[in-house]
């Protein structure tokens, strides 16, 4: 049988792995940390297991719904209301819904009808082609005004991508936007949510549990130092235990991690193609608070002069009484991992968010803080520039029986669950062709 190691038990190593153990193999799955699912790992809240990243599903994540029915989890989805602000100009706004908008003062009437507009005929366009060569900065400006780019998208595209925004390339911001608005309620009363009751992490934990029934093997708190290739074409996989010997690799990690592990055997050539592939690192700071910050689940922080970029009040979506009583507000950041704030300790972090937190609540105080916590990952949004198809790394790679499945691959969506089981599954698909053919 031919032998498979995997490395990275996110959505996209699992579900991979999953479907080679369905297809007969017994697949090695190596991971990091010392429990499975990647960017949607947990950890205990009052009893309950929480995201160290605020995670929910949009209704047309169906790769992920459909995985969930597999695993006997289907009808634990629940979709919520949820209720989206945006702070600008120095107050809160309703934002989201067409009531919002017809509010939403510090757009003008002319600008929002542009807005408006622009947004029907962006949910309505289906080729990218468009816009694919040009940049959201610029697409906006010149078919919206620079009113809306100025107001709305640039600092929510500012939020995700830091000092990169103004080289984002259009098709991006368009999958989004045709993507949210097949996601809407029919009432045009804001959109509905996806939580997985007990948080996403039974989905990676019903995946482990299938590979492992299947004859396939975790290998948690385990990292892959090194890819090596032998003289006969097969791989060592160099962990802290020693060396594993498998015919077939997949890469199931971040373009950097994939680098670090197997970066010696590849050419110059591909190390820099990859190596150019950009990404922003966030930075998540989840405070566990006796009482609420704020009205709603999701903010958007469109203000430059605020040291955060967002704030999800996760117990405004999911009950708090899940989490014995506690309140949860998540502080997101995104920025490149060489910002100074990145790597500082989670007390000067916060000593940084304290007066934007602040801004928003005046009563907000120290003493609401039961729990700090703080989570970071060095990449977690790629960033899509003009040509992005074209640099989008090959799952098969230049070497034989060595395989990626990476966030840097998903186009022209947004990465996300959805997309990490959607491209794990194709991968699988790839690999068990050409192990019929080769
Ligand atoms: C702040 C934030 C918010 C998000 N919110 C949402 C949301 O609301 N909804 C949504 O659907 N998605 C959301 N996402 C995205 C979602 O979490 C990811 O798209 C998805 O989990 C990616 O899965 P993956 O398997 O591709 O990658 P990862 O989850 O990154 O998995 C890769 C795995 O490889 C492991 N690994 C790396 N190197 C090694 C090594 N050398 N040896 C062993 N193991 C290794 C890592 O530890 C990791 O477990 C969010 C992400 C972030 C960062």
């Amino acid at each position: 049988m031919r032998n498979v190691a995997v490395v990275g038990a996110g959505l996209s190593g699992l579900t991979a792995a999953c479907r080679l153990a369905q297809a007969g193999l017994r697949p090695q799955v190596f991971e990091r940390y010392p429990v499975p699912g990647g960017l949607a790992r947990v950890i205990d809240v009052g009893g309950e297991p929480l995201e160290v990243f605020y995670h929910h599903l949009f209704t047309n994540d169906t790769a992920i719904t459909a995985l969930a029915e597999e695993l006997g989890l289907g009808d634990d989805i629940e979709w919520l209301p949820s209720k989206m602000g945006i702070w600008t100009g120095g107050r809160l706004w309703d934002f989201g819904t067409p009531a919002s908008l017809l509010r939403f003062q510090p757009l003008p009437w002319w600008d929002k009808i542009r807005f408006v507009v622009g947004t029907l005929r962006l949910q309505h366009s289906n080729d990218p082609m468009p816009f694919e060569d040009v940049t959201a900065a610029r697409w906006i400006q010149d078919h919206l005004g620079s009113e809306v780019w100025r107001t709305v998208w640039a600092p929510l595209l500012n939020q995700k991508f830091a000092e990169m925004s103004e080289e984002v390339a259009m098709v991006w911001l368009w999958r989004k936007i045709w993507l949210r608005g097949r996601s809407r309620s029919s009432s045009g009363m804001g959109e509905r949510l996806g939580y997985m009751r007990g948080s996403f992490a039974r989905v990676a934990e019903g995946l482990a549990d299938a590979i492992r029934s299947m004859g396939g093997s975790l290998h948690l708190a385990d990292p892959v130092k090194r890819v090596d290739r032998l003289e006969d074409g097969s791989f060592e996989i160099i962990t802290k235990g020693g060396g594993v010997r498998a015919d077939t690799v997949l890469a199931a990690v971040p373009v950097p991690d994939y680098l670090d592990i197997a970066g010696h055997i590849l050419q110059p050539s591909e190390r820099e193609r990859l190596g150019n592939l950009r990404a922003t690192a966030a930075l998540c700071t989840l405070l566990e608070l006796n009482r609420s910050f704020m009205p709603y689940y999701w903010l958007n922080i469109a203000d430059e002069t605020m040291p955060f970029g967002g704030l999800i009040e996760h117990t405004n979506y999911i009950d708090r009484s899940r989490y014995g009583g506690t309140h949860l507000l998540y502080i997101s950041n995104y920025l490149f991992p060489d910002h100074s704030l990145f790597g500082a300790n989670k007390r000067d972090v916060m000593d940084t968010y304290l007066p934007g937190l602040k801004r928003i609540n005046p009563a907000f105080d120290p003493s609401w803080i039961d729990q700090l916590h703080h989570f970071r990952a060095d990449y977690a949004q790629p960033v899509v520039t003009r040509g992005y198809r074209e640099q989008i790394p090959s799952m098969r790679t230049p070497i034989d029986n060595l395989y990626l499945c990476t966030m840097a691959q998903i186009y022209p969506e947004d990465r996300g669950q959805n997309y990490a089981v959607q491209y794990g599954d194709r991968v699988a698909k790839l690999m068990l062709e050409d192990f019929r053919t080769g």
